[in-house]
């Protein structure tokens, strides 16, 4: 099968020239790119069952099993697809993902999408968050601002680690608001968002329209606001819209993964602010919430999960929401691509592989990995030396060590010779904006931690 391109312009042109070639040929070389930028597990789930289905009018048009795959694939590997296309020299060329089976006809619950002009995630909403003693100050303190915006506690600060449902939170804010208080103009933002905003204001000029805009909300929503750790200028804007909200009796809602006084590098002035109304904290859910969960996520994606297999996820998936929520998908995933029903057997075959790898990986063998792949001593690590190299061995190995392990912050600074958890989060802030940055330190981490995945 030969491609001809008949469009014009350059790609076109590539399209001749380039792409005279098998057209599955031109899919594996995508998909080999890609499997070298995303460890191996979520390559098998996720991309291993795609299939090209079209190569045609500069568009590339991928068949996976079903619409559920699609929504996954987009929001969590479109970036990567993209950065592949780049590599290939074929930045011209769309990519368009398409179902090969009808999803299932949705229930009542599914259907609450409100309309195209809210900013709010449909599904992020107060009647789909399971309320346990993990977060239920956290649910109760937002669903009252929700509605009573500014009038109750203000500003509400959320914090808690990954996956525990603070984004989920603003947008149940946000749709609550949205659908109720229809005079009322609500925004919903992350730090990382807004800080690339002020950065094009900045640079076009139109910094008064961007100070404007965020001046003229009844209902702030800003997310991860730990990310404001030494962003300076961004600070500065922020106590500004904080204080001109703030004395207008407009609703401010923050959250953040700690507490406003333990974020690194934040002036004195902005924490303080931060913690004037409310604070309440997300903890990891405990077993009963967990279950309560992974019911109300098997209603919402509409499948079923015997009892017994739920009762299994929920004792071996502990750390936080988010897991919870992968382990149904790869389930449901592999379900689907088997044509398998789940059943106790099939859960268990799914979780295996991760529950191998979290329970034999520890600290010092995380440490290890990382002294050998920087070609450093392990003392090195330990030590309070302060060249670049070591530096940035020292960051990844506290990365790694949060994001396989999950370790509070304390507890890894003490096994990199005694150092301040403001450090180690530090550390986890700059690999993961370094990562996002810089492809090939990218694939170096990757492939660091596939290593000690591997054993
Ligand atoms: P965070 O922003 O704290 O990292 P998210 O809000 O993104 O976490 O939550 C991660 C996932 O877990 C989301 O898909 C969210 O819907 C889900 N989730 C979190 N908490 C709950 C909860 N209490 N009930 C149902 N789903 C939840
Ligand atoms: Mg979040």
């Amino acid at each position: 099968m030969w491609l001809f391109y008949k469009g014009k312009g350059w790609v076109g042109w590539l399209w001749k020239t380039l792409w005279k070639m098998d057209n599955s040929r031109v899919w594996e070389a995508i998909v080999s790119k890609v499997s070298e930028k995303i460890p191996e597990q979520s390559f098998n789930t996720w991309i291993r069952p795609l299939k090209l289905k079209a190569f045609e009018n500069g568009e590339l048009v991928i068949a996976t099993p079903n619409n559920f795959y699609i929504d996954w694939i987009e929001e969590h590997y479109l970036s990567i697809f993209k950065q592949v296309l780049k590599e290939l020299a074929l930045d011209g060329v769309k990519i368009r993902f398409v179902s090969e089976r009808r999803r299932k006809k949705l229930k009542a619950v599914d259907v609450q999408v409100p309309t195209s002009t809210s900013m709010f995630q449909p599904h992020y909403t107060f009647e789909n968050f399971v309320v346990g003693a993990c977060n239920s100050l956290a649910y109760a303190g937002s669903l009252a601002v929700a509605q009573n915006p500014g009038k109750v506690y203000n500003p509400l600060f959320i914090y808690g680690k990954v996956g525990l449902g603070k984004t989920h939170l603003l947008h149940s804010i946000g749709n609550y608001v949205f659908k109720h208080r229809q005079g009322l103009k609500v925004c919903y933002v992350s730090c990382e968002v807004i800080l690339n905003e002020m950065i094009e204001s900045i640079k076009d000029g139109t910094m008064s329209q961007f100070k404007q805009k965020y001046r003229s909300f009844d209902v702030f929503l800003l997310d991860d606001v730990q990310f404001l750790s030494q962003k300076e200028r961004l600070q500065e804007e922020i106590f500004h819209i904080f204080n001109y909200l703030y004395n207008a009796n407009k609703q401010i809602v923050l959250t953040s993964d700690s507490l406003p006084q333990e974020i690194p590098y934040l002036e004195e002035r902005l924490a303080s602010r931060f913690a004037w109304g409310l604070i309440a904290d997300l903890k990891p859910p405990d077993f009963e919430t967990r279950v309560a969960i992974l019911k109300k996520k098997a209603e919402l994606y509409n499948v079923v999960i015997p009892e017994d297999a739920l009762l299994y996820i929920a004792e071996h998936i502990r750390g936080n929401i988010r897991d919870l929520e992968s382990a149904i998908v790869r389930v449901m995933a592999v379900a689907s691509l088997t044509s398998a029903r789940i059943d106790l057997e099939l859960v268990k075959e799914c979780l295996s592989e991760i529950l191998k790898v979290s329970k034999k990986i520890t600290l010092p063998e995380i440490q290890e990995s990382v002294a050998k792949a920087f070609d450093i001593p392990l003392s090195a690590l330990r030590s309070k030396k302060r060249s670049a190299h070591i530096v940035l061995a020292r960051q990844v190995a506290m990365y790694l060590a949060r994001e396989i392990l999950q370790l509070p912050l304390k507890e890894i600074g003490k096994a990199f010779g005694g150092k301040d958890h403001t450090t180690v989060m530090y550390a986890c802030q700059k690999v993961e904006q370094l990562m996002e940055k810089d492809m090939e330190f990218r694939e170096r981490v990757f492939h660091i931690k596939k290593l000690i995945m591997e054993g």
